[in-house]
């Protein structure tokens, strides 16, 4: 029988331990969002977020910036927010519209705050195993693969997508965990053949039900984080339909990864939080 991996158990998990953490705290862990623009994709991730922290009793509080705003505008936004006490952490919404750089922001933005991962510091240490705040996705597919059980130690891992957000971060995540990873991408050769022979399967390539039985080794765990509207529905890049049969565990779209992105993104403001009051002062 497959076991059917859902995001909601883990998010439900989740929520149990974010509110009995956060419910000895002085005030409230506050995210700062900031949007340049009203992109759909951005407005719908963050009522996402709006909703769930709703849920957690953690604040969150939007910055909208225009769309025509100009670099050097953005930068000083930026950064007033940066250095803004009341905010603990920060998301800023990426890609930026086409006339901004997002060079500042990454570069500048204050590590203790830097919840969704965009530093370069931060991104080092994920590299060298060494902390960090995990990257909101790659953290939800750990976090599901740990809420059922999954042992990864030397287990082959393979990874079909390589951004800096998602396919990158998470191979290092995997590699803690001491899995043989492979890093999958447009240019691979054989795809099927790399694919079919993984115990654990992710597919985060953008690229709607592309992984169909024949990519699956029978038995193997399923992790698909792709999101994609085909024919008018949301699918992610797995072929739900041909590949659960002869999966050992999978995820479905919706209700899988994506259900527990926004349960990292809290989990990693309320450790932004007590960082940021040196952790015991936080706590009565
Ligand atoms: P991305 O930046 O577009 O990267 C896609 C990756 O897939 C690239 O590395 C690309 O290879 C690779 N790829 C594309 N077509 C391929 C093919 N035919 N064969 C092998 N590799 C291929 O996308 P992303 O931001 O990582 O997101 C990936 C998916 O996850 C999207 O569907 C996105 O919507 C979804 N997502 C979900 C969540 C969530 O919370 N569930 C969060 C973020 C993203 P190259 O590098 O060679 O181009």
């Amino acid at each position: 029988m497959t076991l059917l991996m859902k995001g909601a158990e883990v998010a439900a998990k989740l929520k149990e331990k974010i509110l009995k953490d956060s419910s000895c705290l002085i005030s409230s862990p506050t995210l700062g969002i900031i949007r340049v623009g009203n992109r759909p994709d951005n407005l719908s991730y963050e009522k996402g977020i709006l909703k769930r922290f709703e849920s957690l009793k953690l604040a969150a509080k939007i910055f909208e910036l225009p769309e025509n705003i100009s670099q050097n505008d953005f930068d000083s936004a930026f950064g007033k927010i940066n250095n803004d006490e009341k905010i603990h952490g920060l998301l800023l919404f990426r890609p930026l519209p086409k006339n901004l750089s997002d060079s500042f922001a990454c570069e500048h933005i204050n590590f203790l705050k830097d919840v969704d991962s965009m530093s370069a510091l931060n991104a080092g240490k994920i590299f060298n195993g060494q902390g960090g705040y995990v990257p909101c996705t790659p953290g939800a597919v750990m976090k599901i693969l740990a809420h059922y059980e999954i042992n990864l130690e030397g287990k082959s891992v393979v990874i079909v997508g390589r951004s800096p957000t998602v396919g990158r971060p998470l191979a290092m995540l995997m590699l803690k965990e001491n899995s043989t990873v492979t890093i999958c991408h447009s240019k691979t050769k054989d795809l099927k053949a790399v694919c079919s022979g993984a115990d654990v399967l992710v597919a985060c390539m953008g690229k709607a039900e592309f992984i169909t039985a024949e990519y699956v080794k029978p038995g193997a765990v399923v992790v698909d984080v792709g999101i994609n509207f085909k024919d008018g529905r949301l699918c992610g890049d797995v072929d739900f339909q041909s590949v659960s049969p002869l999966a050992g565990a999978i995820t479905p779209v919706p209700g899988g990864v994506g259900a527990v992105t926004t349960s990292i993104l809290a989990e990693n403001l309320l450790e932004a939080y007590k960082n940021f009051f040196n952790k015991q002062e936080a706590f009565f």
